[in-house]
C-alpha cells in the first residue's frame, strides 16, 4: 500500500478538531466520512466547515477558492452517527475526547469493522499511541496523527509511531501529511509526546501564577503576546484548545509522571465543572472560556 491508495478518509469526532481535519482532507480532494454520536453535532460541524472562523466561506471571500468549489468540496463531505459507514474508508483518524477508554472502545469497534488494511490514527493530544493500540489487532498499522488547533490554519503535524507500528504506516502517514500542505515532524511516544508535554506545563504555570495574584488573565495574556511574541496569550489559548480538553491533557500528564508542575490547578476544574469548556464559536455545547467566566472586557 501506500499514499495513492489512500483514497477515502474517515474521521470520527466532528468537534474542533474533526471538523477542521475533515474541511483540509475535502479540500484536498478526498472523500471523507466524518462520524459523531448526533446529527446535531454534525450540521454544527458542516456548519463550521462552510461557515466558521477559519471555513470555507472566509477563503472565497479572500478570492482564494470559487463558490463552485467551495459546494465540491462540501459534497465530499458525507456525515454519519454508524461506524459501519466507516467500513470502505482507507484511513480513518479518530478524534473523540481525550479519554482512554473512550478512545479504546470506539478502535476495538473499527477494527471489527474497517478493512483489514485501513491505516488508524488517533489526533490524541498525548496519550500514549501504544496504550490506545492495544485495543486492536492492527497494531503495525496504528499510528499517532496530532494535528493542532485550528487545524484547516497550523501546519504542523507531530506523526508518532507506537510500539509496534509498522515503516510503511509511518511513511505513508508523513507523505499524506505532505500532500495535505502540512509539515509532519516525528517524535517518540510518551506521555504527551514533545508538544503536549512542553505547552501544558507552561499553560498550568499561567494559571497557578493567576491564582498566586501574581497578574491578571488578560495581563498574562498581554505580557505573553508583548514579551515574548505569543501570537496568543496562555489563557486565550486555552479557550481555543478547549478547557475539557486542557483538563483532561493535564489530569493524565500528571497522572502518568507524577510531576506536580504538570497537575491542573482548581480553578481550571471549576471553570469546566460550571460548563466553561471554552470559545462558544468553536466548542459545542461551551458557556464560554476564561474571559466570559470572568467577565474580563477584551
Ligand atoms: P471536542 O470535545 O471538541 O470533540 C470531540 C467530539 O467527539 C465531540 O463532537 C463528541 O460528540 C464526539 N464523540 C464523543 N464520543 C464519541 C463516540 N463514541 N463516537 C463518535 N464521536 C464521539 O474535542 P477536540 O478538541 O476536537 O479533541 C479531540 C481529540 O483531539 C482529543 O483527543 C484531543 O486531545 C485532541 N486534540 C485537541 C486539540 C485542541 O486544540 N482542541 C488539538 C490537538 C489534539
Amino acid at each position: 500500500m501506500n499514499v495513492e491508495d489512500i483514497k477515502i478518509v474517515g474521521i470520527v469526532g466532528a468537534g474542533v478538531m474533526g471538523n477542521g481535519i475533515a474541511q483540509v482532507f475535502a479540500r484536498n480532494g478526498y472523500e471523507v466520512i466524518l462520524v459523531d454520536i448526533s446529527e446535531k453535532i454534525l450540521e454544527k460541524a458542516l456548519e463550521n466547515i462552510k461557515t466558521g472562523p477559519y471555513g470555507l466561506k472566509k477563503l472565497v471571500e479572500k478570492g482564494k477558492m470559487s463558490e463552485e468549489e467551495m459546494e465540491n468540496c462540501m459534497k465530499r463531505i458525507k456525515t454519519s452517527t454508524s461506524y459501519e459507514s466507516l467500513k470502505n474508508v482507507d484511513f480513518l483518524i479518530e478524534a473523540v475526547p481525550e479519554n482512554l477508554d473512550l478512545k479504546r472502545r470506539i478502535f476495538a469497534e473499527l477494527d471489527r469493522i474497517c478493512k483489514k488494511d485501513t491505516i488508524f490514527a488517533s489526533n490524541t493530544s498525548g496519550i500514549m499511541i501504544s496504550s490506545i493500540a492495544t485495543a486492536v489487532e492492527r497494531k503495525e498499522r496504528f499510528i499517532g496523527m496530532h494535528w493542532f488547533n485550528p487545524a484547516q490554519v497550523m501546519r504542523l503535524i507531530e506523526v508518532v509511531r507506537g510500539a509496534l507500528t509498522s515503516e510503511e504506516t509511518f511513511q505513508i502517514t508523513m507523505e499524506i501529511s505532505k500532500k495535505l500542505g502540512k509539515i509532519p515532524i516525528p517524535a517518540n511516544d510518551a506521555p504527551g509526546f514533545f508538544t503536549t508535554r512542553f505547552i501544558n506545563s507552561w499553560l498550568m504555570e499561567a494559571i497557578r501564577l493567576y491564582e498566586a495574584n501574581v497578574a491578571g488573565i488578560k495581563e498574562i495574556d498581554e505580557m505573553c503576546k508583548l514579551a515574548f511574541g505569543f501570537p496568543m496569550g496562555p489563557f486565550e489559548l486555552m479557550d481555543l484548545i478547549g478547557l475539557d480538553t486542557v483538563l483532561h491533557i493535564a489530569e493524565y500528564m500528571f497522572e502518568e509522571t507524577k510531576e506536580a508542575h504538570y497537575a491542573p490547578p482548581v480553578t481550571l476544574k471549576k471553570l469546566v465543572l460550571s460548563g466553561y469548556l471554552g470559545d462558544k464559536r468553536l466548542k459545542f455545547g461551551s458557556k464560554g472560556g476564561w474571559y466570559d467566566f470572568f467577565q474580563i472586557k477584551r
